[in-house]
Protein backbone atom coordinates (compact mmCIF):
# COMPACT_ATOMS: atom_id res chain seq x y z
CA UNK A 1 0.00 0.00 0.00
CA UNK A 2 1.27 3.54 -0.99
CA UNK A 3 0.73 5.61 2.00
CA UNK A 4 1.93 9.13 0.82
CA UNK A 5 1.17 12.42 2.60
CA UNK A 6 2.12 15.98 3.63
CA UNK A 7 2.60 17.86 6.36
CA UNK A 8 -0.82 19.58 7.67
CA UNK A 9 -1.86 22.68 9.89
CA UNK A 10 -2.98 21.41 12.74
CA UNK A 11 -4.92 24.71 13.88
CA UNK A 12 -8.53 23.55 13.09
CA UNK A 13 -8.19 20.33 14.09
CA UNK A 14 -8.34 16.65 12.96
CA UNK A 15 -11.34 16.24 10.43
CA UNK A 16 -9.65 19.74 8.66
CA UNK A 17 -6.26 17.75 8.58
CA UNK A 18 -8.32 14.74 6.98
CA UNK A 19 -10.36 16.86 4.38
CA UNK A 20 -6.33 19.00 3.75
CA UNK A 21 -4.95 15.37 3.14
CA UNK A 22 -7.97 14.16 0.85
CA UNK A 23 -7.18 17.52 -0.92
CA UNK A 24 -3.75 17.12 -1.98
CA UNK A 25 -4.47 13.24 -2.84
CA UNK A 26 -3.30 11.57 0.50
CA UNK A 27 -3.85 8.55 2.94
CA UNK A 28 -1.56 9.88 5.87
CA UNK A 29 -0.14 13.14 7.32
CA UNK A 30 1.73 15.28 10.15
CA UNK A 31 0.77 17.59 12.39
CA UNK A 32 2.48 19.49 14.74
CA UNK A 33 1.04 18.79 18.16
CA UNK A 34 1.71 22.48 19.80
CA UNK A 35 3.12 25.40 18.24
CA UNK A 36 6.27 24.01 17.03
CA UNK A 37 8.38 27.00 18.32
CA UNK A 38 6.55 27.41 21.42
CA UNK A 39 4.78 24.63 23.54
CA UNK A 40 1.17 25.63 24.26
CA UNK A 41 -1.36 23.73 23.86
CA UNK A 42 -4.90 23.47 23.22
CA UNK A 43 -7.77 21.64 25.22
CA UNK A 44 -8.63 18.23 23.24
CA UNK A 45 -11.85 18.49 20.90
CA UNK A 46 -12.86 15.02 21.67
CA UNK A 47 -15.65 14.95 18.86
CA UNK A 48 -13.34 16.25 16.43
CA UNK A 49 -11.28 13.08 17.13
CA UNK A 50 -13.99 10.78 17.03
CA UNK A 51 -15.30 11.81 13.58
CA UNK A 52 -11.50 11.98 12.36
CA UNK A 53 -11.02 8.71 13.69
CA UNK A 54 -14.23 7.24 11.48
CA UNK A 55 -13.32 8.99 8.60
CA UNK A 56 -9.60 7.56 8.62
CA UNK A 57 -11.29 3.92 9.20
CA UNK A 58 -13.59 4.70 6.50
CA UNK A 59 -10.95 6.09 3.82
CA UNK A 60 -8.30 3.21 4.88
CA UNK A 61 -5.57 6.17 6.41
CA UNK A 62 -2.26 4.99 6.96
CA UNK A 63 -0.63 6.05 10.15
CA UNK A 64 -0.20 9.71 10.82
CA UNK A 65 2.17 11.33 12.59
CA UNK A 66 2.28 13.33 14.87
CA UNK A 67 5.40 15.78 15.19
CA UNK A 68 6.81 16.96 18.70
CA UNK A 69 7.86 20.58 18.91
CA UNK A 70 11.34 22.21 17.66
CA UNK A 71 11.33 23.73 21.60
CA UNK A 72 11.63 19.96 22.87
CA UNK A 73 15.76 19.64 23.90
CA UNK A 74 15.42 15.93 26.21
CA UNK A 75 19.13 16.48 25.99
CA UNK A 76 19.82 19.85 27.00
CA UNK A 77 22.07 20.57 29.98
CA UNK A 78 19.37 22.77 31.64
CA UNK A 79 17.13 20.65 34.03
CA UNK A 80 14.20 23.03 33.43
CA UNK A 81 14.39 22.37 29.47
CA UNK A 82 14.57 18.69 30.44
CA UNK A 83 11.26 19.07 32.65
CA UNK A 84 9.36 20.98 30.13
CA UNK A 85 10.54 17.73 27.40
CA UNK A 86 8.98 15.65 30.03
CA UNK A 87 5.81 17.40 30.53
CA UNK A 88 5.19 17.75 26.95
CA UNK A 89 5.92 13.80 26.00
CA UNK A 90 3.23 13.22 28.84
CA UNK A 91 0.90 15.39 27.50
CA UNK A 92 1.43 14.57 23.65
CA UNK A 93 1.18 11.05 24.54
CA UNK A 94 -2.02 10.96 26.51
CA UNK A 95 -3.66 13.08 23.37
CA UNK A 96 -2.16 10.24 21.14
CA UNK A 97 -4.02 7.19 22.62
CA UNK A 98 -7.13 8.79 21.83
CA UNK A 99 -5.98 8.25 18.22
CA UNK A 100 -5.68 4.11 17.06
CA UNK A 101 -2.99 4.52 14.18
CA UNK A 102 -0.52 7.40 15.22
CA UNK A 103 3.07 7.78 15.44
CA UNK A 104 5.24 10.52 17.66
CA UNK A 105 8.32 11.70 15.92
CA UNK A 106 10.91 13.49 17.88
CA UNK A 107 14.37 14.85 17.27
CA UNK A 108 16.44 13.22 19.70
CA UNK A 109 17.91 16.55 20.72
CA UNK A 110 21.28 19.11 20.62
CA UNK A 111 23.81 18.30 23.73
CA UNK A 112 24.87 21.95 23.41
CA UNK A 113 28.34 21.53 24.05
CA UNK A 114 28.04 18.86 26.72
CA UNK A 115 28.90 15.99 24.31
CA UNK A 116 27.21 13.39 22.29
CA UNK A 117 27.77 10.93 24.87
CA UNK A 118 25.85 12.83 27.71
CA UNK A 119 23.48 13.83 25.32
CA UNK A 120 22.62 10.57 24.53
CA UNK A 121 22.59 9.46 28.49
CA UNK A 122 20.16 12.55 28.95
CA UNK A 123 17.92 11.69 25.69
CA UNK A 124 17.60 7.55 27.41
CA UNK A 125 16.68 9.01 31.04
CA UNK A 126 14.09 11.23 29.54
CA UNK A 127 12.80 8.49 27.41
CA UNK A 128 12.69 5.94 30.58
CA UNK A 129 10.71 8.23 32.04
CA UNK A 130 7.75 9.29 29.85
CA UNK A 131 7.39 6.02 28.25
CA UNK A 132 4.84 3.59 29.95
CA UNK A 133 4.12 0.08 29.51
CA UNK A 134 0.54 0.81 28.59
CA UNK A 135 0.62 3.81 26.55
CA UNK A 136 -0.38 2.79 22.79
CA UNK A 137 1.65 5.02 20.69
CA UNK A 138 4.88 4.20 19.32
CA UNK A 139 7.85 7.15 19.72
CA UNK A 140 9.96 8.05 16.30
CA UNK A 141 13.30 9.00 16.95
CA UNK A 142 13.98 11.52 13.65
CA UNK A 143 17.67 11.02 11.60
CA UNK A 144 18.69 14.34 12.32
CA UNK A 145 20.69 16.14 9.42
CA UNK A 146 23.83 17.08 12.09
CA UNK A 147 22.90 21.00 12.15
CA UNK A 148 24.91 22.41 15.27
CA UNK A 149 25.24 19.90 18.33
CA UNK A 150 22.60 18.09 16.87
CA UNK A 151 22.03 13.96 17.92
CA UNK A 152 20.91 11.27 16.17
CA UNK A 153 22.98 12.10 12.68
CA UNK A 154 24.21 8.76 11.98
CA UNK A 155 22.47 5.53 12.76
CA UNK A 156 25.04 4.21 15.70
CA UNK A 157 23.78 7.07 18.09
CA UNK A 158 20.40 6.19 16.96
CA UNK A 159 21.22 2.70 17.88
CA UNK A 160 22.76 3.69 21.28
CA UNK A 161 19.84 5.55 22.07
CA UNK A 162 17.61 2.33 21.54
CA UNK A 163 19.86 0.18 23.19
CA UNK A 164 19.28 2.20 26.75
CA UNK A 165 15.30 2.50 26.15
CA UNK A 166 14.19 -0.17 28.53
CA UNK A 167 10.59 -0.32 26.68
CA UNK A 168 11.51 -1.23 23.55
CA UNK A 169 8.39 -1.84 21.93
CA UNK A 170 7.49 1.77 22.17
CA UNK A 171 10.91 3.39 20.14
CA UNK A 172 11.05 3.54 16.49
CA UNK A 173 12.70 5.47 13.91
CA UNK A 174 11.92 8.02 11.12
CA UNK A 175 14.18 8.50 8.37
CA UNK A 176 14.39 12.24 6.76
CA UNK A 177 15.63 11.99 3.70
CA UNK A 178 16.84 15.51 3.62
CA UNK A 179 18.46 15.03 6.86
CA UNK A 180 20.16 11.81 5.92
CA UNK A 181 21.62 13.50 2.78
CA UNK A 182 23.00 16.25 4.48
CA UNK A 183 24.63 13.84 6.83
CA UNK A 184 26.32 12.26 4.50
CA UNK A 185 24.48 8.90 3.42
CA UNK A 186 24.71 8.63 0.04
CA UNK A 187 20.79 7.56 -1.02
CA UNK A 188 21.56 9.10 -4.64
CA UNK A 189 23.87 6.16 -5.74
CA UNK A 190 22.94 4.26 -2.94
CA UNK A 191 19.99 3.89 -1.39
CA UNK A 192 19.86 0.64 -1.02
CA UNK A 193 23.13 0.53 0.86
CA UNK A 194 22.04 3.13 2.93
CA UNK A 195 19.31 0.85 4.37
CA UNK A 196 21.35 -1.99 4.21
CA UNK A 197 23.69 -0.28 7.10
CA UNK A 198 20.44 1.18 8.72
CA UNK A 199 19.39 -2.92 8.99
CA UNK A 200 23.12 -4.07 10.34
CA UNK A 201 23.03 -1.32 12.72
CA UNK A 202 19.92 -0.26 14.10
CA UNK A 203 17.68 -3.32 12.58
CA UNK A 204 15.33 -2.47 9.86
CA UNK A 205 11.99 -3.67 11.77
CA UNK A 206 12.52 -0.43 13.51
CA UNK A 207 12.24 2.11 10.79
CA UNK A 208 8.42 3.43 10.87
CA UNK A 209 8.02 6.56 9.20
CA UNK A 210 9.93 8.32 5.66
CA UNK A 211 9.93 11.92 5.29
CA UNK A 212 10.54 12.81 2.23
CA UNK A 213 12.05 15.74 1.11
CA UNK A 214 14.77 17.03 -1.29
CA UNK A 215 18.00 18.95 -0.07
CA UNK A 216 18.80 22.79 -0.73
CA UNK A 217 22.59 21.49 0.32
CA UNK A 218 25.10 18.84 -0.69
CA UNK A 219 25.94 15.54 0.25
CA UNK A 220 27.46 15.76 4.02
CA UNK A 221 26.59 19.68 4.13
CA UNK A 222 24.65 19.38 7.88
CA UNK A 223 22.92 22.04 6.69
CA UNK A 224 19.04 20.66 6.87
CA UNK A 225 16.97 23.01 4.55
CA UNK A 226 14.32 20.88 2.77
CA UNK A 227 13.77 21.45 -0.88
CA UNK A 228 10.79 20.46 -3.05
CA UNK A 229 10.65 16.95 -4.90
CA UNK A 230 13.11 17.09 -7.66
CA UNK A 231 13.90 20.99 -7.43
CA UNK A 232 17.24 19.79 -4.62
CA UNK A 233 20.34 17.69 -4.97
CA UNK A 234 18.77 14.82 -3.97
CA UNK A 235 16.62 14.64 -7.32
CA UNK A 236 13.57 13.09 -8.62
CA UNK A 237 15.22 9.57 -9.63
CA UNK A 238 16.69 8.82 -6.47
CA UNK A 239 13.14 9.97 -5.07
CA UNK A 240 11.94 7.05 -7.87
CA UNK A 241 14.11 4.90 -5.75
CA UNK A 242 13.95 5.38 -2.48
CA UNK A 243 9.70 5.24 -3.06
CA UNK A 244 9.77 2.19 -5.22
CA UNK A 245 12.17 0.49 -2.06
CA UNK A 246 10.92 -3.16 -0.94
CA UNK A 247 11.62 -2.12 2.29
CA UNK A 248 9.64 0.97 2.62
CA UNK A 249 7.01 0.33 0.18
CA UNK A 250 4.32 -0.26 3.12
CA UNK A 251 5.51 2.70 5.11
CA UNK A 252 4.00 5.84 6.08
CA UNK A 253 5.86 8.85 3.89
CA UNK A 254 5.20 12.08 4.50
CA UNK A 255 6.36 15.42 2.75
CA UNK A 256 8.16 18.04 4.47
CA UNK A 257 9.03 20.30 1.50
CA UNK A 258 8.62 24.28 1.44
CA UNK A 259 4.79 23.69 -0.08
CA UNK A 260 1.25 25.21 0.32
CA UNK A 261 -1.44 22.43 -0.34
CA UNK A 262 -1.65 23.00 -4.15
CA UNK A 263 1.94 22.35 -4.43
CA UNK A 264 1.93 18.97 -2.01
CA UNK A 265 -0.92 18.66 -4.00
CA UNK A 266 0.78 18.33 -7.68
CA UNK A 267 4.14 16.61 -5.79
CA UNK A 268 1.62 13.56 -4.79
CA UNK A 269 0.39 13.31 -7.91
CA UNK A 270 3.81 13.08 -9.17
CA UNK A 271 4.77 10.46 -6.44
CA UNK A 272 1.97 8.43 -6.93
CA UNK A 273 2.90 8.31 -11.08
CA UNK A 274 6.39 7.88 -10.34
CA UNK A 275 5.59 4.73 -7.85
CA UNK A 276 5.26 1.46 -9.69
FE1 LIG B 1 11.43 16.87 12.11
FE1 LIG C 1 11.76 15.64 9.05
ZN1 LIG D 1 14.51 19.10 8.55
Amino acid sequence: MFYIGCHVSSGNGFVKMFQDTLYVGGNTFQFFTRNPRGGSTKPINLDDINQFNKLSKEYNFGYIIAHAPYTLNAASKDSYIREFAIKVFNEDLKLLDLLPKVYYNFHPGSHVGQGEDVGIKLIIDTLNQVLKPEQKTMVLLETMAGKGSEIGYNFSQIKKIIDGVELKDKIGVCLDTCHVFDSGYDIINNFDGVLKEFNSIIGVDKLKAIHLNDSKNILGSRKDRHEKIGQGNIGLEAIKTIINHPLIKDLPIVLETPNELDGYKEEITLLKEMRK
